[in-house]
C-alpha cells in the first residue's frame, strides 16, 4: 500500500535508492543484480547510494527509497530496522523472509532454543529473538513485493511506480491463471498431483506445473485465497497427509495470515 504520495522525481532530481538485508540468504538482492541490462537504466535515473551487494561504497542517507530484503529475526535487526525506517521516505520490502517471515519463521511454531542446543556447539554465543517477524511488523512499509526470490520485471516496475508516483502494477492473480496463460494441462485435474496454484501469488509463470511439478507456494498468497477450500480438497479428495499439507502452508511464508490460520488449524487437527 503506498503511504506517501509526495513526489521524488520532482522533489530530487537523482533519487537516492538503497537496498537492506536484514535475516536472509541475499537471494531478492541477487534478483536486482540478475536485471543486467536494465540495471544500467535504473542507474541512470537514480542515486544507488546503499547496496553492499554490489558496492562497498557507501553514501549518508536520508534515501528516497529502501528495499528491504530479510526478516527480523535478531536484537541488531529490531534496531536496525528502526532507522532504516526513520532514514527512508518510502520503505518496500521484498521476498518471502521480508514479507511473510521466510523460512526462519518457522521457528515461531516451536522452541528457537532447542534449535540453536541441537545446531550449535555453543549456543551461548547465538544472539536471537525467540520469533521472527516480516518487516511489516516492526515499522510502516509502504508496499511489499512477494517471492522467494522476488520477480525481477516486478521489482523493477514497483521501483518506477515509486519514482514516479504511481501505484505498481503487480499482478495479485493466482498461478493457475499463468498456468492457464501458458497452456498447461492441469495437473491436478490430470494426474491428482497436489498443487497450491489455486491460492497462490503470480510472479513467477507457473514454473513448477509447467515441468508437472505441484506448486508449493513460495510466492505466498494471491489477493483473497481460499485456502481453507484449497485444503479440504487436498485432505478429502487427494487424500494428502495432514502434516504434508501443514508443510506446504509453511514453506516459505509461514506467517502469511491466511496461510499461517489454516497451517495451525490443520495442526491442532493432526494433533487431536
Ligand atoms: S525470500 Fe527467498 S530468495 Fe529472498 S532472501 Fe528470503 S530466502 Fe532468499
Ligand atoms: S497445475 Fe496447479 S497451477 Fe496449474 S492450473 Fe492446475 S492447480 Fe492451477
Ligand atoms: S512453487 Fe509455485 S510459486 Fe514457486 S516457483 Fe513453483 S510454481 Fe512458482
Amino acid at each position: 500500500m503506498v503511504s506517501n504520495q509526495q513526489p521524488i522525481a520532482s522533489s530530487n532530481p537523482t533519487p537516492k535508492l538503497a537496498i537492506w538485508k536484514f535475516t536472509s540468504c541475499d537471494g531478492c538482492q541477487l534478483s536486482l543484480l540478475d536485471c543486467e541490462d536494465e540495471l544500467l537504466s535504473l542507474a541512470a535515473q537514480v542515486d544507488i547510494a546503499y547496496f553492499l551487494e554490489a558496492s562497498s561504497e557507501v553514501k549518508e542517507g536520508p534515501f528516497d527509497i529502501s528495499l528491504v530484503e530479510g526478516s527480523i529475526t535478531t536484537p541488531s535487526d529490531e534496531e536496525r530496522i528502526l532507522e532504516v525506517r526513520r532514514q527512508s521516505r518510502f520503505l518496500i520490502s521484498i521476498g518471502a523472509c521480508a514479507t511473510a517471515g521466510g523460512i526462519q519463521a518457522l521457528r515461531n511454531f516451536a522452541d528457537v532454543q532447542e534449535f540453536t542446543d541441537v545446531v550449535y556447539a555453543h549456543p551461548e554465543y547465538i544472539a536471537t529473538l525467540k520469533e521472527s517477524t516480516p518487516i511489516s511488523g516492526r515499522v510502516a512499509v509502504d508496499f511489499e513485493l512477494q517471492g522467494c526470490p522476488i520477480n525481477k520485471h516486478q521489482l523493477l516496475e514497483v521501483i518506477s511506480a515509486f519514482l514516479h508516483r504511481r501505484a505498481p502494477q503487480v499482478a495479485n492473480h493466482s498461478v493457475c491463471i499463468d498456468c492457464k496463460l501458458r497452456g498447461n494441462v492441469c495437473i491436478w485435474v490430470a494426474h491428482g498431483t497436489p498443487c497450491m496454484g489455486p491460492v497462490t501469488h503470480a510472479g513467477c509463470g507457473a514454473i513448477c506445473p509447467s515441468y508437472n511439478r505441484g506448486c508449493y507456494a513460495c510466492y505466498g498468497p494471491k489477493e483473497n485465497p481460499n485456502t481453507e477450500s484449497l485444503c479440504h480438497w487436498w485432505d478429502e479428495k487427494l487424500n494428502v497427509e495432514n502434516t504434508l499439507i501443514v508443510e506446504n502452508l509453511r514453506n516459505f511464508n509461514p506467517l502469511a495470515p491466511s496461510f499461517k490460520v489454516q497451517s495451525e488449524d490443520r495442526q491442532e487437527d493432526g494433533e487431536r
